[in-house]
């Protein structure tokens, strides 16, 4: 099998990985955003995903960077809400990173940060508004910190980067919500987990099972995470006096 072949399969199973995640989650999704939004993340990301599957099916012959394009597209088009054109658009636009030389460590790395780098121009959210760039953030810092100065495998980076977003993750529920539907609430959004960052951490540890099959490693979730990211503001100063 070709390297192409073998990463086009790779995708394909990451995204089935995910769908059956985010359909296992589906009402934990949902409840989550029931509390501070309205209700739909669990059937937006299902919905967006399933979709996503059944556009892939028929792209025997795609390259990896066309794969992860159409994945972005369909969700645009199929998640609606907020999430859609913040998890869609900047998949679509950042699966350019692979066009060149496909998936690799670098390319990875580089995927993940424009992919964040996206997400913070469309939704103008920053570490702290609690949302989705609060498990992303970390889980994008970690890895490219763990590829790029720690010399460490892409699995063993990818294992630090789902810890670094379950921390993320923690981090949103005692914060005040500054950008999205649950700002709408101001302090009453606080106390409750945001849906947008669990969904990504659920992506990113999917992602992870994913690279443990194809890459053969057997590395768990559980690594030490680094300290803190610097980025990561103190949530009880951060919310005082605004
Ligand atoms: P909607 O809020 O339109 O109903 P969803 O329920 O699908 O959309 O998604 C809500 C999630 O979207 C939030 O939990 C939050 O993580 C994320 N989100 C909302 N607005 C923004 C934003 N401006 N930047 C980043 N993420 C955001
Ligand atoms: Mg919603």
């Amino acid at each position: 099998m070709s390297d192409t072949e073998r990463q086009r399969e790779a995708v394909v199973q990451a995204l089935e990985n995910v769908t059956a995640r985010l359909e296992e989650e589906k009402t934990h999704l949902t409840e989550l955003d029931s509390a501070i939004g309205d209700a739909d993340h669990g059937t937006n990301m299902t919905r967006g995903f399933s979709g996503a599957n059944e556009k892939v099916k028929d792209m025997d012959e795609a390259e990896p960077a066309e794969l992860v394009k159409t994945i972005g597209v369909t969700l645009v088009s199929e998640v609606g809400g907020a999430s859609g054109p913040l998890y869609g658009g900047s998949i679509m636009s950042a699966s350019q990173e692979f066009a060149d030389e496909g998936i690799t460590a670098e390319t990875s790395v580089a995927f993940a940060e424009a992919y964040l780098e996206k997400v913070q121009d469309r939704g103008g959210a920053e570490v702290g508004a609690k949302t989705m760039v609060d498990a992303l953030t970390p889980a994008v810092h970690t890895y490219k910190k763990s590829i790029e100065t720690d010399d460490l495998a892409p699995l063993e980076a990818l294992a630090k980067a789902v810890d670094a977003a379950e921390r993320g993750v923690e981090f949103t529920t005692p914060i005040r919500a500054k950008k999205g539907r649950a700002s709408y609430l101001g302090w009453r959004s606080v106390g409750h987990q945001d849906p947008g960052a669990t969904s990504t951490l659920f992506i990113v540890e999917e992602l992870l099972a994913t690279a443990q099959t194809y890459l053969n490693g057997e590395v768990e979730a559980t690594a030490e995470a680094e300290e803190a990211p610097e980025e990561m503001p103190d949530e009880v100063s951060e919310g005082e006096g605004e």
